[in-house]
């Protein structure tokens, strides 16, 4: 057992503070991480503060950690100390199930083992803790590669905020001239304009912050419309194949829908904590559209993110903050107030 120093959450109310947390000694398929960076996405400040419902306390956030391989466990053999590696949304699955064995281990049937507040497969009775700490063990066949070259700290929030727009275009097939619309330009947003891009697609940002409409334009975007602007939405009408939603906060779909074109997808990424407004079917049928959702991604699935974003120089546009800064990070997130992901530089935990 090694002891790490944390930032953790003890209930909805107490933010972060400076807290010690255990980790297991490397089993035989362990692969131990010494973390340099921890992307902060939106879902840490919905679980820390309980949002969910479903949070329990003490927990360590963070589900975006890059960091440097420390030590194997004997029996590792994809990894060797002193790699750059990545561990994103989850650090275990049963392997068994059908999602498990197909690569989908993001909705494995039993429960996949979240990187934090999960019950732990070795040990019931204690939960999973993230990547706010200094290092975290992880059986390797969770842990990723992350490509040489790529800017460590600007990788992080691939883990999540990457592969959770990469897996629902690349499900969609999403091809070079298609049409792709990003709801909310924060973490996940971002990474899905620089994603759709990649693939060649024609990108629409959808904001609400009039502010950020020359930031999407230097993204990359080649659409911007305000979404409280009933004008600007009907500019949009009909125009899109696919678009991806990643609002954290409660809004009505049914003015999007209204942007696809006939057979076009609106994907749900984000997860707000209370009801939405309901999806009115007419608009669904009249235009043969799918509504649908998806979570994270696969193991494999991640790697190909890493590897396609390597290929493609993209990686996120982050800003750095101390572990003492955690707080009023959280706070600007979900004001909207960041330029597109706060990364916790792990050294001044
Ligand atoms: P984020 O950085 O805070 O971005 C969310 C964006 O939503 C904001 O920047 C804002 O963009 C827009 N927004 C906020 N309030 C809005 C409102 N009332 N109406 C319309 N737009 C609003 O959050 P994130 O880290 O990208 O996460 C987004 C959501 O995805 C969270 O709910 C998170 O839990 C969820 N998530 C889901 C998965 C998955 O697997 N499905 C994975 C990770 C995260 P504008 O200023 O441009 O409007
Ligand atoms: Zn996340
Ligand atoms: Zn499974």
């Amino acid at each position: 057992m090694t002891h790490v120093k944390a930032y953790a959450a003890q209930s909805p109310t107490s933010g972060l503070t400076p807290s010690t947390i255990e980790r297991r000694e490397p089993g035989a398929h362990d692969v131990e991480i010494a973390i340099e960076f921890c992307g902060l996405c939106h879902s840490d400040v919905h679980s820390i503060r309980s949002e969910w419902g479903t949070t329990k306390y003490p927990l360590v956030p963070g589900h975006e950690i890059v960091g440097i391989v420390s030590r194997v466990g004997d029996s590792v053999e994809g990894f060797t100390v002193g790699q750059r590696v990545g561990v994103g949304c989850m650090v275990d699955s049963c392997r068994e199930c059908d999602s498990c064995l197909e690569g989908f281990e993001q909705y494995c049937e039993v429960g996949m083992v979240g990187t934090y507040g999960a019950p732990d497969k070795r040990n019931g009775s204690v939960i999973t803790q993230g990547g706010y700490s200094q290092a975290i063990v992880v059986d390797e066949n969770y842990v990723l590669h992350i490509p040489e070259g790529m800017d460590p700290a600007a990788a992080a929030p691939l883990l999540c905020a990457g592969v959770t727009t990469y897996s629902p275009l690349r499900y969609l097939d999403v091809q070079d001239g298609d049409s792709v619309g990003v709801i909310g330009l924060g973490g996940l947003g971002h990474m899905g304009v620089k994603i759709a891009k990649a693939l060649g697609a024609k990108v629409t940002v959808f904001t609400t912050s009039p502010a950020k409409v020359d930031a999407a334009l230097a993204l990359g975007a080649d659409n911007v419309v305000i979404s409280t602007d009933s004008d600007s939405m009907a500019g949009a009408k009909h125009t899109l194949n696919a678009i991806l939603d990643t609002v954290a906060a409660v809004h009505d779909l049914n003015p999007y829908l209204r942007t696809l074109a006939r057979d076009g997808a609106l994907i749900q990424l984000g997860l707000p904590s209370e009801e939405m407004p309901a999806v009115e079917p007419g608009l669904l049928i009249r235009k043969r559209l799918a509504y649908g959702g998806s979570l994270i991604g696969g193991i494999a699935e991640t790697q190909e993110m890493l590897d396609f974003c390597a290929e493609h120089g993209v990686v996120c546009d982050i800003e750095m903050v101390s572990a003492s800064e955690l707080d009023k990070a959280y706070d600007r997130m979900v004001a909207g107030d960041v330029k597109y992901r706060f990364v916790l530089d792990a050294s001044t935990l």
